[in-house]
C-alpha cells in the first residue's frame, strides 16, 4: 500500500483500554469477557483482541460469523460468542471455525441437537424483549441434550437505576437454577458497576472499556481511549456578512479567519455537531461553525492566528459531552467512527 499522508487520524490507546479492562474485573470475583462486536465499538477488533488477550481476557462477544472470522486467528476460537445466533445454512461453516453460537430461539436449538449438538451458549431474554427464549417459552426440557457453556441474558436498564434491574435479575436466578450450563453471565459495563450481585460468572462488558461512562456517577474511573485529530486543508479570511459551508448556516458576524478540517459525516462526525462541535488547539478551544459536510468541516479560528494549512488540531470527542451536544449515543459515537481515520495504537 502507498502511504499518502493521512488527514484524519485516530489515536488508539493500548494502556487505557487494558486498565479499563481490569478495573472492570477488579469490581468483582468473576471472570472479566470483552464485546468486541462491531469491529471492537469501531476502534478495531483485531488490535483490541491482541490487547486484552494479552492483559488475561478469554471470552470475546461479537453478533455477527463474519466478526468471528476476523478474530479467529488471535485466539482460540472456542473463546469467540457469536451473540446473533445462527442459520442452519451456516452448521458446516461453525463447525469449521469453532466458535460459538450463542442459541437465541427453540428453532436454533432444534437445528443444533440435530446437527450433533455439542459446546453452544444459550440466552434468555429476561425482559429486554429483543433477542433469547422469553418466560413465555421457557420449559426445562427446552435445554435438554445441549451442551450449554455460558447462560447469559442481558439488562434492558443497567444504565438507569431502573426497577427492572432487580427484577430481570431475580427472574434469571430463578430460571438460571432449572438449567444446566458449566458459567452463568448477564453483566455488560453498566450492569458491572451494579455491584456483584449482577456478576454470576462471567461479565461481558464493551462501552467502558472503549473509555465510555456507563452509569453517570462512574466518570473518572474509565480512561479515554480514541482520540480523534485532523489536519487542516486550507484557511481564509472571511468578512463580516460572509456565509460558511452548504446553506450558508453561519453567517459571520465580524472578520472571521476560517480553517476548513478534514473530517466528516462520512467519518463519523455527523450534523449534530453543525455549529456546536468544537477543536482543540495547544490550550484553545476553537468552534465548528456552519454544517458538517461529508469530509469537511469548518472552524472559526480567528482565536489563533498562528494556525496554519498543514497543522493538526484535535477534534473534542469527550464521549458524555460529545453525546449531550450531538444527541447521539456513546455507542454511537465510537461505532459510527469510520474507516478512513489512520488508526494509529499507542
Ligand atoms: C453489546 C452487548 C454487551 C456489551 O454491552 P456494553 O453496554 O457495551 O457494555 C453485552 N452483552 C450483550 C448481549 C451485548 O449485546
Amino acid at each position: 500500500m502507498i502511504d499518502f499522508t493521512p488527514s484524519t487520524r485516530l489515536h488508539l490507546d493500548g494502556g487505557a483500554l487494558v486498565s479499563n479492562w481490569r478495573y472492570l474485573k477488579a469490581q468483582g470475583k468473576a471472570a472479566c469477557g470483552a464485546a468486541v462486536k462491531a469491529d471492537g465499538y469501531g476502534l478495531g477488533a483485531r488490535e483490541v483482541v491482541r490487547r486484552l488477550r494479552d492483559a488475561g481476557c478469554r471470552d470475546f462477544f461479537v453478533a455477527h460469523w463474519q466478526e468471528a472470522v476476523a478474530i479467529a486467528d488471535l485466539v482460540d476460537p472456542v473463546w469467540i460468542s457469536v451473540l446473533n445466533g445462527m442459520a442452519e445454512h451456516d452448521v458446516p461453516l461453525i463447525r469449521d471455525l469453532g466458535a460459538v453460537p450463542v442459541l437465541n430461539t427453540p428453532k436454533q436449538m432444534a437445528i443444533w441437537k440435530a446437527a450433533g449438538g455439542g459446546h453452544c451458549h444459550v440466552m434468555l431474554d429476561t425482559g429486554i424483549n429483543r433477542l433469547g427464549i422469553g418466560p413465555e417459552q421457557f420449559a426445562p426440557e427446552l435445554f435438554e441434550g445441549l451442551q450449554i457453556d455460558i447462560l447469559m441474558s442481558h439488562l434492558a436498564s443497567a444504565d438507569e437505576d431502573s426497577e427492572q434491574n432487580g427484577l430481570q435479575l431475580a427472574l434469571f436466578q430463578e430460571q438460571a437454577k432449572l438449567v444446566k450450563a458449566k458459567r452463568r453471565s448477564l453483566a455488560n459495563s453498566a450492569a458491572v458497576m451494579l455491584g456483584p450481585d449482577y456478576h454470576f460468572d462471567l461479565t461481558r462488558p464493551g462501552l467502558a472499556l472503549y473509555g465510555g461512562v456507563p452509569r453517570k456517577e462512574q466518570s473518572g474511573h474509565f480512561t479515554t481511549v480514541a482520540t480523534l485529530y485532523s489536519r487542516i486543508l486550507q484557511v481564509r479570511q472571511l468578512q463580516s456578512g460572509d456565509g460558511v459551508g452548504y446553506n450558508a448556516t453561519h453567517l459571520c458576524r465580524a472578520p472571521t479567519r476560517v480553517a476548513t478540517l478534514s473530517i466528516g459525516y462520512a467519518d463519523g462526525y455527523l450534523r449534530g455537531f453543525s455549529g456546536k462541535g468544537s477543536v482543540v488547539f495547544g490550550h484553545t478551544k476553537l468552534p465548528v461553525i456552519g454544517r458538517i459536510s461529508m469530509d469537511l468541516i469548518t472552524v472559526d479560528v480567528s482565536g489563533v492566528p498562528q494556525l496554519a494549512e498543514g497543522d493538526w488540531a484535535k477534534v473534542s470527542y469527550d464521549l458524555v459531552e460529545a453525546s449531550q451536544l450531538s444527541g447521539l449515543s456513546q455507542y454511537e459515537l465510537l461505532t459510527g467512527l469510520g474507516s478512513r481515520f489512520d488508526r494509529r495504537w499507542v
